[in-house]
């Protein structure tokens, strides 16, 4: 599609990308933002043009029914594959859709693939689950593995799945070995780039052959939607066309249109979690309560090498380990937070917490670490107020420690 207001993807900075990618102004009566459309129909002119798209064959872009795309979706889909620099993007319901539907892309009965041990919780649960049922067996990796990876290619592999970092415990893949290494063996890499967005990690650069997000978090970024996104590279597309359009994967045009406009202030708001997480990572690890701040934009993160060659920022989500202590500690500090909300998801533009066990999804890379593990997203508030909650919220927790 045409951009009415010029983009020039080779040679803008990403802030300006966003603010003008996928709106259109000169096709819709000169109105900023795309517009909901709600389809499911799509009239066509005549019978030539209906004859002219053989189903399930057409590339998006054309607009034939609901569920394959409108403008609205268009607009988000172009706008992401741009700044990825990936050759097409998809919408689906959710994050974990977009996962599940690009790893049934690529998969037959027979087949193996190799996925990060410290994998997003439902990614594991899917390949435990579903996958295995269909008899495509899961080998899980020690996600700091590198050029190791190697060792554990069969013939049967598919692909390696890769999270960089963790989920819950934020180790840092080497994308650029592993993908150097799979590309070897005739093989494809899938990731997960959630943490990071397309502002702070460019996952074709690095060898990524398809990149997924939970657009949940930070693209739709308040907290109000749920949606997820696929983009993959040339090679790979009509792999993953195929599976999103058979799969019968969509998203709502409301939300899409909420992803579209949480993904211009995108850069602003990243800067702010950056800075604010950064901030407090530091201050925890002055903490008495803290025995360990798991962020990999800290310089004694043992990932904070490659994620200072790879990435191009943080963002808000990190965690800490607390000194050990018992369950009404950890009940004295979270109820009372004033500001920290605890629940699931992040990416929203406050600040959550919440306490999690990454030894229930472990088998390769077991977590054996003492005391509690909070996981933290840092949101806009000021970041004094959110360290003095912190702070009180730290005391309350000694007060029920052992000495
Ligand atoms: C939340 C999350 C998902 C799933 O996204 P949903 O939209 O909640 O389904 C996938 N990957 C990561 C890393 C996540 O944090």
């Amino acid at each position: 599609m045409i951009n009415s207001l010029p983009t020039d993807p080779g040679r803008q900075a990403p802030e300006t990308l966003i603010t003008h990618l996928g709106n259109h102004p000169k096709q819709h009566n000169g109105i900023i933002n795309m517009p909901v459309y709600h389809a499911s129909t799509i009239l066509f002119p005549d019978l030539a043009s209906l004859r002219k798209i053989p189903a399930h064959k057409d590339e998006p872009g054309q607009l034939v029914y609901g569920r394959t795309g409108t403008p609205t979706s268009f607009a988000l889909q172009d706008a992401i594959s741009t700044l990825e620099n990936g050759y097409q993007s998809y919408v689906t319901c959710s994050g974990l859709a977009a996962i599940t539907t690009a790893i049934l892309a690529f998969v037959d009965r027979g087949d193996h693939i190799l996925v990060a041990d410290s994998v997003y919780g439902p990614t594991r649960h899917f390949c435990d689950g579903p996958l295995a049922r269909l008899g495509v067996q899961t080998t899980y990796y020690d996600p700091t593995i590198g050029t190791g990876i190697g060792n554990l290619i069969t013939s049967n592999t598919r692909f390696i799945y890769t999270e960089s970092p963790g989920s819950l415990t934020f180790e840092i893949q080497d994308l650029p070995a592993i993908s150097t290494i799979a590309h070897q063996h005739n093989i494809l890499v899938l990731m997960d780039n959630t943490w990071a967005t397309p502002l702070y990690f460019q996952p074709f650069s690095h060898g990524v052959d398809v990149s997924i997000h939970a657009a949940t978090k930070y693209i739709v970024g308040h907290a109000d939607a749920m949606l997820g996104l696929i983009v993959a590279n040339k090679q790979t597309n009509a792999s993953i066309r195929d599976a999103v359009w058979m799969l019968g994967q969509c998203a709502g045009p409301d939300d899409i249109y909420l992803a579209l406009r949480g993904l211009r202030t995108l850069a602003t708001r990243l800067q702010c979690h950056q800075d604010n997480a950064l901030v407090i990572a530091h201050w925890l690890q002055q903490q008495p309560a803290v025995l360990n701040v798991l962020h990999p934009g800290l310089p004694d993160h043992p990932g904070h090498i490659l994620w200072q060659r790879d990435f191009t920022g943080s963002s808000g989500l990190f965690s800490f380990i607390l000194k050990p202590g018992p369950e009404r500690a950890l009940a004295a500090m979270l109820d009372d937070m004033r500001l920290f909300g605890m629940g699931f998801s992040w990416g929203g533009y406050e600040s959550l917490m919440i306490p999690t066990d990454p030894a229930a999804n472990r088998t390769v890379r077991p977590w054996s670490e003492p005391g509690n593990l909070l996981r933290v997203h840092i949101g806009l508030e000021a970041v004094d107020d959110l360290i003095t909650d912190l702070a009180l919220g730290l005391e309350r927790y000694l007060k029920y420690c052992p000495q």
